[in-house]
């Protein structure tokens, strides 16, 4: 009988994003701290007659072709274990795309972790994050969820209890605006590392104890300098979100989208309103722990 299945690949956000230099092979070596949230792309895996690879998605902005991750996710896994291709996957796209948010990057994990399920492949989680790292750098790390360090170009990674009760978090994205993660990267400037060593230690402590207070003047993403100079409308947005004064905002990835961090909903929803008549698309969600 051929199988269907259907599998949750949430969103991430960067708490912290520190880019500490270029490397000679061309990547930047970086410092971030990674956290899944409850927005979420729905995937549908099914086994068809048909050979191949038919990827389907409700987002025009998402390629079909191999040029997808889910295509290379499911690619690199069927080659891995042998298996000759016969799936449609179907993409219901509720992640904003190229937002900085790793839409691409979780869907590719969703279908790797969807597929060992699938093909009854008695693979555990740390074999599904090694067989994922040739796909993208954030893969391995929303293979896992929650919340983790990473370091190198984002594949090292240390993975911490996130904090309960779980942050409410607003994010908010403007319409008509897309940041190539690449054109970010290549026009960052890099800055004065030692004192950003000891902030992003400190970033860490103060969201895992909870602390909005001590954040506002820690976190850090140095990425911001490039997206808010190109797009004022990011800095608007995240100086609104920020100004109920109750939680602490910040650009996540390459942006353009927006995280706040709220102790709880009454506090999101509030700051949501200040953002009345923007032209933004918003959700009001929460993080996450590991997938499970
Ligand atoms: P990151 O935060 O990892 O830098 P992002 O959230 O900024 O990524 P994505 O939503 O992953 O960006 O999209 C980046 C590009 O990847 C898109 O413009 C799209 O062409 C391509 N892409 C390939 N596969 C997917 C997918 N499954 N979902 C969304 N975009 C995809």
């Amino acid at each position: 009988m051929k199988k269907t299945l259907i599998v949750q690949a949430p969103a991430k956000i960067n708490i912290a994003l520190w880019v500490k230099h270029k490397r000679p092979d061309g990547f930047h070596e970086l410092g971030s701290i990674m956290q899944t949230i409850s927005l979420a792309d729905t995937i549908t895996i099914k086994e068809i007659g048909e050979p191949g690879i038919r990827i389907f998605c409700n987002n025009p902005e998402v390629p079909l072709d191999a040029s997808n991750l889910v295509h290379r996710a499911a690619t690199v896994f069927l080659d891995h274990f042998s298996i000759e291709p016969h799936l449609a996957i179907n993409i219901e796209k509720k992640i904003p795309v190229a937002a900085g948010l790793a839409g691409g990057s979780t869907d590719a994990a969703a279908v790797l972790s969807g597929l060992a399920r699938l093909y009854d492949k008695s693979v555990t989680t740390p074999d599904i994050m090694n067989i994922s790292a040739t796909i993208g750098s954030d893969v391995p790390f929303v293979v896992h969820g929650g919340l983790a360090l990473a370091e190198g170009r984002g594949e090292k990674l240390s993975f911490y209890e996130p904090p309960r009760p779980p942050y409410a978090v607003v994010i908010a994205v403007p319409t008509g605006v897309s940041v190539s993660t690449r054109w970010a990267y290549e026009n960052y400037q890099p800055g004065n590392n030692q004192a950003k060593e000891k902030a992003f230690e400190e970033v860490l402590q103060a969201y895992r104890r909870r602390d909005i207070d001590a954040l506002k003047a820690l976190i850090f993403n140095d990425l911001e300098s490039v997206t808010l100079h190109r797009h004022p409308e990011v800095l608007r947005i995240k100086e609104l979100l920020a100004s109920t004064g109750d939680g602490v905002a910040m650009m996540s990835g390459s942006g353009p989208s927006v995280f706040a961090l709220f102790n709880d909903r009454k506090h999101a929803m509030k700051a949501v309103k200040t953002l009345h008549g923007m032209a933004v698309n918003v959700f009001i969600e929460h993080i996450t722990r590991k997938n499970a």
